[in-house]
């Protein structure tokens, strides 16, 4: 009777693992759609209804739910494409991991550089501008013959890069704005640019532009990667060294990273919120990491020097 009693107890553990391991098996296929860059499932076949504007110069605009595309005769195939792109693809991620719930933001597409730096008030000048680049300096984004470059995909990241900016402005208001140290602000742009790109689980090393100096600097000490602080402080405004420039974005768009993959989704949504009611970046950064910010900053130069052991092997 007894030995029945076990064959019976080890089938039905069987059946309940094996149901088990076959409802894992799903697991994966699920996570991998999820995975899938947001820049593969846009339908740029939707057509948004154009209307005349007569507003800065502009003949025209295309009006979404968040944004407004302002563009000239001609230009009506590429301001439906950037506003496809911010629409289906920048509202989620601006929301999803950020909070932000953008409303009547302006775009407009310049068609020559000297509009572009005109309009844009490009601190940059016009030697420093290129086709598909793009700015957000006070809330509204300004795009350069969008989708006429060479680099493939170039347009799409710029579009939602910039797109954080205009948002993040948007959030804190021009008075409170300040308060977001620009390692962070350009960090989150170019976090949201890779993930757009690339996909969630995008590896930094593999998308950070120049991430070699992040490596170098890990490898060598030269340049001497950037504490939390100094970022804060040297990484403001527009930036004509390059390697500085190099070391704020990349380091920036690391911090990014690193706390929403360690302290979970909604964390920079906390660390925002936070901050616009303190506006203090220290204070919110260690509400959500329960660290200091020499502590975190270490915690973050570590994880970056095991990455890159990591990619060594
Ligand atoms: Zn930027």
């Amino acid at each position: 009777m007894k030995i029945i009693y076990y064959i019976l107890v080890v089938l039905i553990l069987g059946i309940v693992l094996s149901s088990g391991c076959l409802q894992e098996e799903k697991v994966p296929e699920q996570t991998n759609t999820a995975q899938q860059p947001p820049s593969s499932r846009i339908d740029y076949s939707h057509e948004y209804p154009a209307s005349a504007a007569n507003v800065d110069g502009f003949e025209l605009k295309k009006t979404g739910s968040a944004f407004v595309v302002y563009y000239h005769p001609g230009d009506e195939t590429n301001a439906n494409k950037v506003l496809a792109i911010l629409e289906q693809g920048g509202l989620n991620l601006y929301k999803k991991y950020f909070g932000f719930e953008p409303k009547d933001i302006p775009v407009y597409l310049a068609e020559s550089v000297d509009e572009y730096v005109k309009i844009a008030d490009f601190p940059g000048g016009k030697e420093n501008v290129e086709v598909g680049d793009g700015s957000a300096p006070n809330g509204k984004i300004y795009l350069y013959k969008p989708f006429g470059e060479t680099i493939p995909g170039k347009t799409g990241g710029v579009i939602i890069h910039e797109g954080v900016h205009a948002a993040a402005y948007q959030f804190f208001g021009q008075d409170k704005m300040r308060y977001l140290p620009g390692f962070l602000n350009e960090g989150m742009a170019y976090y949201l640019e890779y993930t757009f790109k690339a996909g969630p689980k995008f590896n930094p090393l593999d998308q950070i532009y120049h991430s070699d100096l992040l490596i170098d600097g890990v490898e060598t000490g030269n340049p001497k990667l950037l504490s939390l602080d100094d970022l804060a402080q040297k990484c403001d405004g527009y930036i004509s060294e390059e390697t500085l420039n190099f070391l704020c974005r990349g380091q920036g768009t690391f911090t990014v990273w690193y706390i929403n993959e360690n302290y979970g989704e909604g964390a920079l949504e906390k660390f925002l919120t936070n901050l616009k009611q303190t506006q203090n970046w220290q204070q919110a950064l260690s509400s959500v990491t329960g660290k200091t910010t020499s502590q975190l900053g270490q915690e973050i130069q570590d994880s970056l020097k095991l990455m890159v052991e990591q990619k060594k092997r």
